[in-house]
């Protein structure tokens, strides 16, 4: 149903399990059009090295009809920073941003607040993964706020609800029904760390019904309008792909 999927990890690092190749072959079998790469930033134990994002320039615009783009999921650090550098940055096309514990362990519900507001203002960063990890409670409603304010986009990760961040659902459905409700984007991203899961949003499509998000303010419904936000968000035009 979404022909996008924004969020997938190769083994560049190295508890995944798929390669760029895995993740074309499998988004052709399911008719995806768009799909981003978006590895571990480096601070994260087992990531690439920052010259996996600076070298992502070498990687084709389009294979098999599946158009690539270059990402990163980078780590949120305490200092209210990320580990994408701007060196890295002028490589990619979407900066993904989001909590792991390995780079910011579980403080308090202030000091998530805090760092990720930071993230959010700092105009660096398009999308922020799993906002709704019970392990990073956090004011919804001002993240909430300042998503929309500085148009940055909030993710509902079809993991959290399958292997990871348990407990999720009660969260997510409270962000996804004030985004609703107090505007803003989401942006859905099956977090795949192997490619048999790429573009399966199940769980994520559940919550959507059951919360009665429109439709329209969902980045994935068609690649265009991921390409517009993050042309919206000062990122270059890629010429590439004009006829998506
Ligand atoms: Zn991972
Ligand atoms: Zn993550």
């Amino acid at each position: 149903m979404y022909p996008v999927d924004l969020h997938m990890h190769t083994i560049a690092s190295t508890h995944a399990y798929s390669t760029v190749h895995d993740y074309i072959s499998e988004a052709v079998k399911k008719d995806l059009k768009l799909i981003a790469i978006t590895d571990h930033g480096p601070e994260m134990v087992d990531a690439p090295h920052a010259f996996h994002f600076t070298n992502m320039r070498i990687l084709p615009r389009w294979v098999n009809g599946v158009g690539i783009l270059r990402g990163i999921e980078a780590n949120i650090r305490p200092d209210g920073m990320t580990d994408c550098t701007e060196k890295m940055r002028a490589s990619l096309d979407v900066i993904i941003a989001g909590f792991h514990k390995q780079v910011f362990a579980p403080a308090t519900l202030v000091a998530h607040t805090d760092a990720l507001l930071s993230v959010i203002s700092s105009g660096h960063v398009h999308i922020i993964s799993h906002p709704g990890n019970p392990e990073y409670p956090i004011d919804i409603k001002s993240v909430v706020a300042a998503a929309k304010q500085y148009n940055v986009a909030l993710e509902v990760n079809n993991a959290s609800f399958i292997h990871s961040r348990k407990g999720s659902l009660s969260n997510c459905l409270k962000i996804i029904e004030t985004v609703r409700d107090e505007g803003g984007l989401l942006s859905l991203g099956t977090d795949s760390h192997s490619a048999f899961s790429l573009g399966d949003f199940t769980e994520c499509q559940r919550l959507i019904a059951r919360t009665e998000f429109p439709q329209d303010r969902i980045l994935n419904v068609t690649a265009r309008r991921v390409l517009n936000f993050l042309q919206s968000r000062g990122m270059a035009e890629i010429k590439e792909f004009s006829q998506l």
